[in-house]
């Protein structure tokens, strides 16, 4: 961590401490609106905020900007905890923006009584007409210049639900000329009668984005505020908010922008993913497609790959698309070093071994790791009649094909070197079964000549009397475009990938049995897989997480 190289918002707040912030007071915070699950852009968020607490050893707080009740759940919430955590991090303090609402509340009154808010009566729609246009100043209100005690009415029966929706907003009284639109009297009120997740029916006036975040992260004494790009032009107005309210003990926080993350084949924004899950595309938020967090966990990846990730792609100034195909390098490089190697046949053909006795059964041992030594070994049963890969086979083959043809030979991962002698056909000539001879003498680390000699193929396999079935689901890109949100005139859903999801059913080495939900494995030759939730101890799922090596870009 602290060898690498300072990012931009590091230099910011190592000049902050040489001109003599006290590190002490060094406070972040994680601020989800809880109106969905996590995806792999807030994970950068995460990994950016906790990484600063890591490096200055000061608290960061996890915060629910819940002021929207329209929109978010206690659902949500729980999700984004169980992300966070799973993702490797823990919060100083669990905090939620509505459990400031009483101190929002009496600030705008104090804004009202310095006469710098005022109760607008019109409608949305013409607060909007009179904002005017970046070159042109805005329309003042016709109700811009209300008493302060004609305000305070307003504003007191507002929260008392004296109003339907849409009557009256709180503004700020700023200024209707200036170059920045928002802080053309924003507002910083409305009425909603909506039962929040938390307050429940305790306010009908909620206070917007703009007016709760920067008095939030006050209240927090965060003094680095991290947000993306898209708030730059707000930080005047959270500026001018905390001006209001800020006393000068106090840390006065400071908001600072970086450039979202996006991942290329997918959308990352809570909306379109929502979409997704409504409209059926995926089976729920945590779908091994989806690019959340939850997804991504139960296709098989690794906090550890998703925080290297985040890592390598850092933080930047500018908006920008990372290929998907480097998240997958992640999932790899790091499932290569703690999966467990396992076989698993996902196309199978019968293998039958001629000169092999039958009924008799090998327990062959196998090494769980090569790259982890402390990982050992299992023991794996060999008999005479085995699956393997039906594209393991051809019939004919030119030199180049180092797998099985007829005529030639393979070494059987762990076991014995092999030679295909004759095929059985159906009437239709589809390849029923593989006959082949074992050499006896050949078996792996025995030691003889025979099993040093070299072969140009090895394959998996499994036992066919020991061999488990298992539903085995692969995945590919969610979209075939790699960016399906960013065409003017199509809406992202025309690029759906309508083969996203493959399922094959397959025969797995018998120890599997035992696996657990969300134990990973590498199917030898074939890729990292998971075991999915939805399996049962008589119907095992497995998730593919990556294949072993970069296929797409072909
Ligand atoms: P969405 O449009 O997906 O709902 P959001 O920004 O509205 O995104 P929040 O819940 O408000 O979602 O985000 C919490 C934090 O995560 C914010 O600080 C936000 O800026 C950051 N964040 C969200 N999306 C990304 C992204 N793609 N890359 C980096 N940071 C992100
Ligand atoms: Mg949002
Ligand atoms: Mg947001």
């Amino acid at each position: 961590e602290s060898g690498k190289p300072l990012n931009f918002l590091e230099h910011l707040i190592e000049e902050d401490l040489r001109n003599g912030f006290k590190k002490e007071l060094l406070r972040f915070r994680f601020p989800p609106e809880p109106n969905g699950y996590l995806h792999i852009g807030h994970a950068s968020s995460i990994c950016l905020n906790f990484g600063l607490g890591l490096r200055y050893g000061a608290p960061v707080n996890l915060r629910f900007d819940d002021t929207n009740p329209t929109k978010e759940e206690q659902e949500y919430v729980d999700a984004i905890k169980l992300d966070v955590e799973w993702l490797g991090y823990s919060w100083a303090k669990e905090c939620y923006a509505s459990d400031y609402f009483q101190q929002l509340y009496d600030w705008a009154e104090d804004l009202i009584r310095a006469g710098k808010a005022y109760v607008d009566s019109q409608k949305s729609e013409d607060i909007a007409k009179q904002k005017g246009t970046p070159t042109e100043a805005g329309v003042a209100s016709p109700y811009r210049d209300r008493s302060v005690a004609e305000n305070l009415e307003l504003f007191r029966k507002m929260k008392a639900g004296e109003f339907p929706e849409g009557a009256h907003v709180l503004r700020a009284r700023i200024d209707m000329a200036s170059p920045n639109m928002l802080m053309r009297d924003p507002v910083m009120y409305r009425i909603l009668h909506r039962s929040h997740h938390r307050t429940n029916t305790e306010w009908c006036i909620y206070p917007l984005y703009d007016w709760t975040h920067g008095e939030s992260d006050y209240i927090e004494q965060v003094s680095h505020s991290l947000c993306t790009l898209e708030f730059a032009p707000h930080r005047e107005l959270y500026d001018w908010f905390l001006d209001q309210v800020v006393e000068f003990d106090k840390v006065r926080p400071k908001q600072r922008e970086f450039a979202r993350r996006n991942l290329s084949h997918t959308v990352v924004s809570k909306r379109k993913l929502l979409q997704l899950v409504q409209q059926g595309f995926v089976k729920g938020w945590d779908d091994p497609r989806m690019p959340t967090i939850s997804g991504l966990r139960r296709r098989g990846c690794t906090p550890e790959a998703l925080r290297n990730f985040a890592q390598t792609i850092g933080i930047a100034k500018r908006d920008n698309v990372v290929d998907v195909a480097l998240l997958d390098f992640h999932m790899r490089e790091h499932l290569n070093r703690v999966a467990p190697r396992v076989m698993a046949v996902l196309d199978p053909i019968r293998l039958v071994i001629t000169n092999y006795e039958e009924a008799k059964v090998e327990w062959l041992e196998a090494e769980n790791n090569p790259e982890d030594p402390q990982a050992g070994s299992r023991e794996i049963p060999f008999s005479r009649e085995l699956y393997i890969e039906r594209d393991d086979f051809r019939e004919e083959a030119n030199r180049k094909f180092f797998r099985l043809r007829l005529g030639g030979e393979v070494r059987l991962k762990n076991a014995y070197i092999i030679k295909a002698e004759e095929v059985r056909k159906d009437a239709g000539g589809n390849i029923l079964e593989i006959h082949c001879t074992y050499d006896p003498k050949s078996k792996s680390g025995s030691g003889t000549e025979e099993s040093l000699r070299k072969v140009k193929g090895t394959l998996h396999w499994v036992s066919a009397p020991h061999a488990i079935e298992a539903e085995v689901r692969l995945y590919d890109r969610l979209f075939s475009d790699p960016t399906p949100d960013s065409h003017k005139d199509r809406d992202f859903l025309e690029f759906i990938n309508p083969e996203s999801l493959t399922l094959v059913r397959a025969k797995v080495e018998p120890g599997l049995a035992t696996a657990q939900p969300g134990d990973r494995f590498q199917f030898q030759r074939m890729g990292y897989f998971c075991l999915d939730p939805d399996s049962t101890p008589g119907n095992l799922v497995f998730n593919r997480t990556a294949t072993l090596r970069d296929t797409w870009a072909k």
